[in-house]
């Protein structure tokens, strides 16, 4: 496994590599979710690059970026464990090293759920998206529904600007307790963990959005940002302590 930290090194070893590239963009802190998108990906590709970036552009609020877990040495070793050929770890000002270019979106998934309660933050997901995917230039891109938003503007983005890329959607993997695998969880206690896995029980478990949304306002210790559903499926945001969760799921 190669370590590549510029955007020089990788578009080099790029133009090198005549096999099939799958490609998995990831903000580190690396848990059984992403494990899950980067065994795909090396199950289904000869080469598999995998990048670890902490993307400001797409934090509304500079708190979260702050904290955001960093496990560097972790993550190295599980991608090595994998097979991954190559983790791509470039600096910020690398990566915007020309700032007078963003990707604005008027889709309108933007206008709702992640978009409206996190303005700004789908320009940054895609300015930053479309830079990796430029620079990995892979044949698979694969990004996880539990962002399900981010999955179809990406994937809406791939499309309009003719990226030869197939974004391949991965289904969201949960703990036990139904809670989905997140980076932020580690910023959960106990008892804060207690109240999330109420909250997605009740989400999976009641019938329909008005019933949940009745229920899941009465647990102790949460702000409800939203709960929709839209085209089939059912999403949900939610605060504990200052940590946001989001999950959604597939209505049958
Ligand atoms: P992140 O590091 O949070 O930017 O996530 C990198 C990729 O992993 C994104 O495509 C996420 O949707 C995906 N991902 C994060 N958590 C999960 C999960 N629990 N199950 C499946 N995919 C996930």
């Amino acid at each position: 496994m190669k370590i590549l930290h510029s955007t020089n090194e990788i578009i080099k070893i790029r133009q090198k590599i005549a096999d099939q590239v799958g490609f998995v963009p990831t903000m580190g802190n690396l848990h059984v979710g992403h494990r899950s998108l980067i065994t795909r990906s090396v199950h289904e590709n000869k080469i598999t690059v995998v990048s670890i970036f902490v993307n400001k552009l797409q934090f509304n609020k500079a708190e979260d970026f702050e904290k955001y877990p960093k496990t560097l040495e972790e993550d190295l070793k599980l991608c090595e464990e994998i097979g991954v050929d190559y983790v791509f770890i470039p600096q910020d000002d690398d990566i915007h090293r020309n700032k007078h270019f963003i990707v604005e979106s008027n889709h309108p998934t933007l206008k709702m759920m992640e978009g409206k309660y996190r303005q700004g933050h789908f320009t940054g997901v895609l300015t930053v998206v479309l830079k990796l995917l430029q620079l990995a230039q892979p044949h698979k891109a694969y990004f996880g529904e539990k962002d399900y938003q981010q999955l179809l503007l990406v994937r809406e983005m791939a499309k309009a600007f003719f990226l030869n890329c197939e974004i391949v959607p991965c289904e969201t993997i949960r703990i036990a307790s139904g809670v989905p695998y997140s980076s932020r969880n580690s910023r959960l206690n106990v008892e804060e963990m207690k109240i999330a896995e109420d909250v997605i029980k009740l989400f999976h478990g009641a019938n329909d959005v008005e019933e949940k949304r009745e229920l899941i306002s009465k647990v102790k210790g949460i702000t409800l940002e939203y709960l929709e559903a839209h085209e089939g499926r059912e999403f949900i945001a939610f605060v504990i302590k200052g940590v946001r969760l989001i999950d959604n799921i597939k209505l049958n």
